[in-house]
């Protein structure tokens, strides 16, 4: 779990008010509003089409919105008065294929954005940068990123990971007040992407400057960013800490789009509720109607399994088995026909069609039904 963002100032450098973005009928971005720090993390995520991109693209310049207003270091860059283009606002962009210019070293696709006399359309040097300091702050650059010595290689002579530290060092050269980053892990191999994202917040950090990147993978949102803002049909649904959206998600959707959930009907009773895996505490308004009906989400790793007693009424079945070696996922039948995930350490393994009692381990969460 991450903690808050470890920076001084508070005041956002990325503010981003009732930004619209139509395509004929499709609400693309609807009323979008959101501010990041400096040295702030903010994941953008959400399903195939919910408008992650065309986010990006708008506070980038690639796209003109049909309403709203952007602020950048302290510069508006559009409104409806305004606009100003990729070059002239104060990003640093890293492409999903990274976009490094293949015949050019390390050493000058970093130095590419700093000169400035290239126009880069992705970056310009908002701090002067004279000739003869150029290569220094290469070599700083390199130096952040962990790359020290691959000044002169290729970009056909980096691993995939490599590549990306190249690609995030080029963008953070000019010292942009933010970063945007496109789905920065979705070229690399499944294995490194753990790893990488370790490496990846810890240069953010290490650069001080605020950074939207986009995915639809959870995992990587929920590790790598401060606060994660998920998205739907064009409109940040919820935005909050990885925590926050983890364990309180305000809607069912966000609830099982960030993370495995078991949905269990239930009637509330004495502040929590009766359902067919026993009584379970809820976290949630004590306000609400004794005997309502509800929806509990419930986490797979908030269940344990028991081996039920030999003839034991009402006992579960197990359907299925995952292991994974650090743990295991279990699906159960229950009475009623529902299946449970719950997901276990393996120190018990569980066989097909084991009777088993389902118990649930931490606080359910209420939906309305
Ligand atoms: P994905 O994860 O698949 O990349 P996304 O969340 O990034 O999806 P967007 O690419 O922003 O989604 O698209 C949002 C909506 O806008 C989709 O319905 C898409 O079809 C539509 N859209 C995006 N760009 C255009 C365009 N240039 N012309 C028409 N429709 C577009």
């Amino acid at each position: 779990m991450n903690s808050a963002a470890d920076h001084t100032s508070t005041a956002p450098v990325l503010v981003v008010h009732d930004l619209v973005k139509r395509f004929g009928d499709t609400v693309a971005v609807g009323d979008m509003s959101i501010d990041v720090e400096r040295g702030e993390i903010v994941a953008l995520l959400g399903p195939s089409g919910c408008g992650k991109t065309t986010t990006l693209r708008l506070l980038a310049g690639f796209e003109r919105p049909d309403n709203g207003s952007v602020l950048i270091g302290g510069e508006t860059v559009v409104d409806s008065q305004t606009w100003r283009p990729p070059e002239r606002r104060r990003i640093g962009i890293v492409q999903q294929d990274f976009a490094l210019f293949p015949h050019l070293s390390v050493g000058e696709n970093i130095a590419f954005g700093l000169t400035g006399g290239h126009r880069a359309w992705w970056t310009r040097p908002w701090r002067r940068f004279g000739r003869t300091e150029v290569p220094a702050r290469v070599q700083e650059m390199l130096s952040l990123v962990g790359l020290d010595g691959f000044a002169h290689r290729f970009p056909h002579e980096l691993s995939g990971g490599e590549a990306q530290r190249v690609a995030l060092a080029r963008a953070l050269a000019p010292e942009p007040a933010a970063v945007l980053l496109d789905e920065p892990f979705s070229n690399l191999d499944q294995n490194l992407r753990a790893s990488l994202r370790v490496t990846m917040r810890a240069i953010l950090k290490a650069a001080d400057t605020a950074a939207v990147f986009v995915t639809h993978d959870r995992e990587e949102a929920l590790s790598l960013a401060d606060r994660v803002a998920v998205m739907r049909q064009g409109r940040i649904e919820q935005i909050g800490s990885p925590d926050d959206i983890y364990y309180r998600p305000q809607s069912r959707f966000i609830g099982s789009f960030v993370g495995d959930a078991n949905i269990v009907p239930g009637r509330r009773s004495r502040g929590g509720a009766e359902t067919e895996l026993g009584y379970v505490l809820l976290d949630d308004a004590p306000s609400a109607q004794e005997g309502e009906s509800l929806d509990l989400l419930l986490r797979p790793e908030q269940l344990a399994l028991k081996l039920a007693d030999p003839g034991q009424a009402e006992a579960a079945n197990v359907i299925s088995s995952e292991y994974y070696g650090h743990d295991q996922v279990v699906r159960v039948r229950m009475a009623s026909g529902r299946e449970i995930e719950v997901r276990l350490s393996t120190d018990v393994v569980y066989r097909i069609d084991d009777a088993v009692e389902v118990v649930v381990l931490g606080d359910g969460i209420a939906f309305p039904r």
